[in-house]
């Protein structure tokens, strides 16, 4: 029983996103696992440590991505893979979806977890994209695995909507998307560390992936960004009303805001 996370390396939360020359960047602040996706991570592991079977982290993005795939075999993942391309430059979700769909086939997934969405882009469509592709079943904004077995290929999950709770029951494959009331996602453990420090984790081209460069990148998406540009600063008068008593201040304000007719 294979299980496959899906991760996004993502700005840190605490990072200054800004547009500069018309592309975004956050200049040197520290890369990480999508937030969302060490609840993904951590019920995967969950999962196995109940029913065995391998939990295998799949990263799309730059080399940096490895760090982020580091710290899911530090948390306790089996394997990891990177998937980067320079055909995947321009990639829309559809097209990360055709390579991550790719990907997951080529893991021999039984299950895929994803985060709700990713911090950065914020489309929290990824993961319907990707089960279209795979015709799997999906299943998003999970606080609960109520009950899976693999054998029988079921699930009964709990997913959370603003309105409430609803239980649903699918076959298995599925796509899975988690929100953090799903679990407490562990820390790295010392050996786990230690251990994935020393890996080596393998990257996927486009070609290892048996996906044809026009599929993915700009060439494969449907989206284009012919303009990115920040918020005009917003305009605002302030005037400080002074006085010689906190009376006549108020005095001077009720007079003000009375002739503005906001009182
Ligand atoms: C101008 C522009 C240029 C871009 N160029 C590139 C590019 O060259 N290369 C590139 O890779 N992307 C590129 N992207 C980003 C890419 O389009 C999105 O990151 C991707 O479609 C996912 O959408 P999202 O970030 O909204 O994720 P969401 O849909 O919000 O993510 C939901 C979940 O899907 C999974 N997921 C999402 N993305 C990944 C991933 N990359 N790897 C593994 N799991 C994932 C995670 O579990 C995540 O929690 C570009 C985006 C823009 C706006």
């Amino acid at each position: 029983m294979n299980i496959v996370v899906c991760i996004k390396q993502t700005p840190d939360t605490a990072a200054t996103v800004a547009v500069k020359d018309g592309h975004v960047t956050w200049g040197d602040a520290a890369l990480v696992i999508n937030p969302w996706d060490e609840y993904a991570v951590e019920e995967a592991l969950r999962l196995k440590e109940k029913h065995n079977g391998k939990v295998i982290a799949l990263c799309m993005g730059a080399e940096s991505g490895k760090e982020s795939l580091k710290t899911c075999l530090a948390m306790g993942c089996d394997e990891a893979y990177l998937i980067s391309d320079p055909a995947l430059k321009g990639s829309d979700v559809s097209a990360t979806a055709t390579a991550l769909a790719a990907a997951i086939k080529k893991a021999a997934a039984d299950l895929v977890i994803c985060g709700k969405q990713a911090i950065d882009g914020d489309t929290g469509i990824t993961v319907s994209a990707i089960a279209a592709k795979l015709n799997w079943n999906l299943l998003t904004y999970l606080s609960k695995i109520d009950a899976i077995d693999f054998a029988a290929k079921t699930i009964q999950v709990e997913r959370s909507l603003e309105e409430g709770k609803q239980i649903c029951d699918s076959k298995l494959p599925a796509v899975l998307s988690v929100v953090k009331d799903i679990n407490e996602p562990r820390y790295p453990s010392f050996m786990g560390i230690r251990k994935a420090a020393k890996a080596v984790i393998p990257t996927w081209s486009v070609a290892d992936l048996g996906v044809k460069a026009d599929e993915v990148g700009a060439a494969g998406s449907a989206v284009t960004w012919p303009e990115i540009y920040p918020l005009p600063a917003r305009e605002s008068n302030v005037e400080i009303i002074g006085g010689e008593s906190p009376e006549e201040i108020a005095a001077k304000l009720a007079e003000k805001l009375i002739g503005e007719k906001v009182i």
